[in-house]
C-alpha cells in the first residue's frame, strides 16, 4: 500500500517517499530505515513520530532536528544527544525515560504531541522548507535553482509550477509539470512522466522525445495523439498510425492550431472538455488574471511568458493550483478494489474498480500482450 514512491524495500503505507527500508506510515521521506510515522525526514534511522529531521538516529516525537541521536520531544536541535523536550539529560536518565515511553497507549501519544506542540511554538523555524537552493519560490524544494512556485521539487532548474518532482531528478526549462515529473527537459503540461525531452501534454510516459498529447507510451520519438506505444524510435506516428514525415509535420501543425482555436490548453482539457463549451482566451498583454475554474487571481511572470512564447503555447486561463489539480485528477483514486485480470481472470488488487470501462491486465498478461 505505497503510493508515489520509489526504490523502497519492506515498506508499508508510505507515500511520496524514496529509498526507504523497513519503514511504515511515512510520507515525503528519503533514505530512512526503521522509521515509523515520519514526515519529511531525510537519512534517519530507527526514529518515529518525527518531522523535518535530517541525519538523525533514535529520535522520537521530534521536529526539525539535524544530526541528533537519542532525543525525545525535541525541536530545532543540532548535533545533540540524550535530550528530552530540549533538556540535556545523562545517558542513564534518557534510557530510563525511554523505558517508560509506551507509544502503544493513545493517551501517551496525545500527551507527547501536546508537549511537543508547546515547544514547537517557542522555537523559531525557517520560513520555507528549502535546502541547497538558489532563487526559488515555493516550498519543499531541494537542490534546485531558479524555480518559480514549485512544491515538493528536487534537482530542478529554470522551471515553474512544478509539483511533486520528488523521485529521481526534477525538471529543466519546463513549466506546469507534475505530479511526479522526473528528469524532464523543455516540457510543458506533463504528468507522471520521466526522462523526456521537448514534449508537451503527456500522461504516464517515459523516455520520449518530441511528443505531444500522448499517454502510456515509452521509448519513442515523434508521437502525436498516441496511446500505448513502445519503442517507436524511427518514423512518425499520429493516433498510433505510422505516417510520412511531411504528412506528420503538416497534420500535427493543423491539429495543434485547431486545438488552440477550441481553447484546449492541456491534456486534461482534451480528455474532458465538452465540445459545445465556448473556448476561453485571455489577451496576451493581460498579466493579472482570474482563474476560470476557482476565480482566484493569479499573475503571469516574465520567465513563464518567455517560455510560452518560445514554445508557442497559449497563455493559461486557469491558476497553477487548478492546473495541477486537473493533472492530478487524471490519475486513479487511492482506493483499492478486488477485481479480475481481463485476460487470464486471476484476482488482482487494483486501483481500477471492477466496473472500470478500461481493459485491465495483470502484470504477466500485460507484458505478454502489450509488452
Ligand atoms: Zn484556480
Ligand atoms: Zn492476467
Amino acid at each position: 500500500m505505497c503510493f508515489n514512491s520509489g526504490n523502497c524495500r519492506d515498506t508499508y503505507y508510505c507515500e511520496d517517499s524514496r529509498a526507504l527500508t523497513n519503514s511504515v506510515d511515512c510520507a515525503f521521506c528519503e533514505s530512512c530505515e526503521l522509521c515509523y510515522e515520519c514526515v519529511d525526514c531525510l537519512n534517519c534511522y530507527n526514529s518515529n513520530f518525527s518531522q523535518d529531521c535530517t541525519n538523525c538516529e533514535d529520535i522520537h516525537f521530534s521536529y526539525d532536528l539535524r544530526r541528533c541521536r537519542h532525543c525525545i520531544g525535541c525541536v530545532g536541535l543540532r548535533d545533540k544527544e540524550y535530550c528530552i523536550f530540549n533538556q540535556q539529560k545523562t545517558e542513564e536518565e534518557y534510557e530510563k525515560a525511554l523505558q517508560t515511553l509506551d507509544t502503544s497507549k493513545p493517551e501517551i501519544i496525545t500527551l507527547l504531541d501536546q508537549r511537543l506542540e508547546e515547544l514547537k511554538r517557542k522555537v523559531p523555524r525557517m520560513f520555507v522548507h528549502q535546502f541547497d537552493t538558489q532563487d526559488c519560490s515555493g516550498d519543499y524544494i531541494y537542490h534546485s535553482k531558479n524555480c518559480y512556485r514549485c512544491f515538493d521539487t528536487r534537482h530542478s532548474e529554470d522551471s515553474g509550477y512544478i509539483f511533486q518532482a520528488n523521485l529521481d531528478k526534477g525538471t529543466t526549462d519546463s513549466w506546469d509539470c507534475g505530479p511526479v515529473p522526473t528528469g524532464l527537459e523543455l516540457c510543458y503540461d506533463v504528468c507522471l512522466a520521466h526522462y523526456s525531452f521537448n514534449c508537451r501534454h503527456l500522461y504516464w510516459c517515459g523516455y520520449l522525445k518530441d511528443c505531444q498529447y500522448t499517454t502510456n507510451s515509452f521509448n519513442s520519438k515523434n508521437l502525436f495523439g498516441c496511446h500505448y506505444l513502445d519503442k517507436k524510435e524511427d518514423g512518425y506516428y499520429i493516433l498510433n498510425q505510422k505516417v510520412e514525415e511531411g504528412f506528420y509535420r503538416e497534420t500535427t501543425k493543423k491539429i495543434s492550431e485547431d486545438l488552440k482555436s477550441r481553447g484546449i490548453y492541456s491534456i486534461y482539457d482534451l480528455l474532458n472538455k465538452n465540445p459545445d463549451e465556448e473556448p476561453i482566451f485571455c489577451p496576451k498583454t493581460q498579466r493579472a488574471r482570474q482563474c476560470v475554474v476557482c476565480g482566484e487571481g493569479f499573475e503571469l511572470v516574465d520567465a513563464e511568458v518567455k517560455f510560452y512564447d518560445e514554445m508557442d503555447i497559449m497563455y493559461p486561463v486557469k491558476c497553477p493550483e487548478c492546473r495541477n489539480m486537473q493533472r492530478t485528477r487524471l490519475r486513479n483514486d487511492r482506493t483499492m478494489y478486488k477485481r479480475k485480470c481481463d485476460s487470464c481472470k486471476s484476482t488482482l488488487i487494483s486501483t481500477y474498480p471492477p466496473d472500470s470501462p478500461y481493459i485491465v491486465y495483470c502484470l504477466d498478461c500485460y507484458w505478454k500482450h502489450i509488452g
